[in-house]
């Protein structure tokens, strides 16, 4: 399937969390069994460019496309959960969500000294959530210079934003 047919499965709902927000929901890609498998295929083609050892993922979307990706790369996963999950040592970060404010742990232990680290995700749309990412893992000693999308909101500036923190962006599929 090529992205213009990938781009059809995705839906979406409008004035979700807010009035005036148009949600893209890919709760009707992940639930289309060849759409599933050829968004993952096309995140690993990409995926394999970055050459990393790990594969990091947002809380809880980016679990379901990172771990895929990583399982299929051969590399381990580590988890970037929001607040109060994990039971051992953790680390945080907090920042702002375009609808509040928000948190992201991890434990520092699944992070060895300068590993390379893909950072996975959904969406990005003003980048705030994959930046605070990519600060919280590079507390922990990782190396993350890419960062990998199903979708972009790229009107939203994300893709400039990590590039700012010197991380470049893919994504399989861009809405305005
Ligand atoms: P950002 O921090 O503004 O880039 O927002 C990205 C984060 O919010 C990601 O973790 C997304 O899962 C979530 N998000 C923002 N907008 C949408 C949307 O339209 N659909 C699905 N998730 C969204």
């Amino acid at each position: 399937m090529d992205p213009a047919e990938l781009k059809a499965i995705v839906r979406t709902i409008p004035d979700f969390p807010k009035p005036g927000i148009l949600f893209r929901d890919i709760t009707t890609l992940i639930a289309h069994g060849r759409g599933f498998a050829a968004t993952i295929d096309r995140l690993v083609d990409r995926a394999q460019m970055a050459d990393a050892s790990a594969v990091a993922g947002i809380e809880a979307r980016g679990f379901i496309f990172g771990a895929a990706v990583a399982a299929r790369l051969g590399i381990g996963f580590v988890p970037l959960r929001k607040p109060g999950k994990l039971p051992l040592d953790t680390i945080g970060i907090d920042y702002q969500l375009e609808y509040g404010d928000a948190r992201l742990e991890l434990d520092p232990n699944a992070i060895d000294t300068g590993e390379k680290v893909l950072l996975m995700d959904d969406l990005l749309a003003t980048g705030g959530t994959a930046c605070a990412a990519v600060d919280l893992l590079r507390e922990a000693g990782a190396h993350v210079h890419h960062a990998l999308f199903v979708i972009d909101l790229h009107e939203l500036g994300g893709g400039e934003k990590l590039r700012a923190a010197g991380v470049t962006s893919q994504a399989i599929m861009q809405f305005g």
